[in-house]
């Protein structure tokens, strides 16, 4: 039985801020899969803010999206034609054909998940990527130590809502986060685990950050880059740590933005600035998976998410997302009539 999906392709590059014209929604057919291959219905999709970084056409760790191919990405969905004896009707998986309803893929790009274990959706989220590089910016990037005081920016989103609870479990002291607006700030403190938050929307991040870390930090998460890493290095204590893992108040700017002028203080106090991808850090992932569902589990890790319905929701959920519309992680939801 052949399918009729529709996708989102690229249909041109922005030029400083993405919006809707840059998308076009096709319907195709679906082909009958062959020797060796599935087709997957999508029931989720993941919307990430690297995803702005490839519709630019600069060399990357990911290659740009193409202009009129449907675009990809995280997708977790149900296998509802198969061609593989091992993989039956009925399974669910994750791969990376997202963006789109259905998608033909080769037995060995989707991955098998345990819906006994988490929600399908947890496994792009708080189980998925999201989770994954909060863990690893904690312990590979930035280690976390026992009475530790961690800033994270972007604090209520998929990332920045899942790090307070990691690096509590490593020992972490004290974890302030910084985030756009009052609501947030309360989410943060009352739900995701923060022992404080600050509204950088009010325009003064470095006093609000001092207050709300008196004694220094020792670990930054950065998520944002810019005036956050700029404040971040002016409260750090000596020999503190940064996990450089997002720049997203640049992402979406024309011109590369404001920068830090204070990179000295990392000299002064001999601060360690690292950078990270996730995907060079997939061998983590079963240890991850392991702790992570145990934390789910005893309800010491949350999960939290906004969720779009339909196809038709997925550029503006995504451009939404860019601009800090959600809360938690960000997912589309396709239901199947
Ligand atoms: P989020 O769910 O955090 O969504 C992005 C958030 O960024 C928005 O909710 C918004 O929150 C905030 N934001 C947007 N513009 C600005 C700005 N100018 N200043 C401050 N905050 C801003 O996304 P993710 O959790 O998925 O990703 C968080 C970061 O982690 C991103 O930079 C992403 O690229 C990075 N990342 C890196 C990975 C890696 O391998 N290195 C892997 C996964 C993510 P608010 O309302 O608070 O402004």
């Amino acid at each position: 039985m052949a399918f009729t999906s529709k996708e989102i392709q690229l249909r041109y590059r922005p030029s400083g801020e993405a919006n809707g014209d840059n998308f076009a929604t096709v319907t195709v057919e679906v082909p009958d899969p062959g020797p060796g291959q599935v087709v997957v219905a999508n029931d989720w999709l993941s919307v990430d803010p690297y995803m702005r970084g490839r519709m630019d056409d600069v060399e990357s760790y990911i290659a740009p999206f193409a202009l009129g191919e449907t675009m990809t990405g995280g997708a977790v969905g149900t296998v509802v034609a198969s061609n593989v004896p091992d993989l039956a009707v009925g399974t669910t998986v994750r791969h990376f054909l997202g963006w789109r309803e259905y998608a033909l893929l080769d037995a060995g790009h989707v991955e098998v998940l345990d819906t006994d274990l988490a929600s399908a959706s947890a496994y792009l989220g708080v189980l998925g990527t999201t989770g994954m590089t909060a863990y690893v910016g904690l312990t590979e990037i930035a280690t976390v130590r026992p009475e530790d005081t961690v800033f994270v920016s972007a604090a209520a989103g998929a990332v920045g809502s899942v790090v307070p609870r990691i690096a509590r479990h490593l020992g972490a002291k004290r974890v302030v986060g910084s985030a756009g607006g009052a609501e947030k700030v309360r989410r943060a403190e009352e739900d995701f685990g923060y022992d404080a938050a600050v509204d950088y929307k009010r325009g003064a991040l470095l006093e609000d950050l001092r207050d709300a870390a008196p004694d220094g930090v020792d670990v930054y998460f950065d998520n944002v880059g810019g005036t956050h890493l700029q404040a971040a290095l002016d409260v750090m204590r000596p020999h503190g740590r940064v996990a450089l893992c997002g720049a997203v108040a640049h992402y979406d700017a024309e011109g590369r933005g404001p920068g830090p002028d204070n990179l000295y203080q990392a000299i002064k106090k001999r601060i360690t600035l690292r950078g990270f991808i996730i995907s060079d850090h997939r061998h983590l992932s079963t240890e991850y998976t392991k702790l992570a569902a145990g934390w789910l589990a005893d309800g010491s890790l949350t999960s939290e998410e906004t969720i779009a319905t339909g196809i038709d929701t997925a550029v503006s959920a995504f451009l939404d997302m860019l601009k800090g519309g959600n809360t938690g992680k960000t997912l589309i939801h396709l239901p199947r009539t």
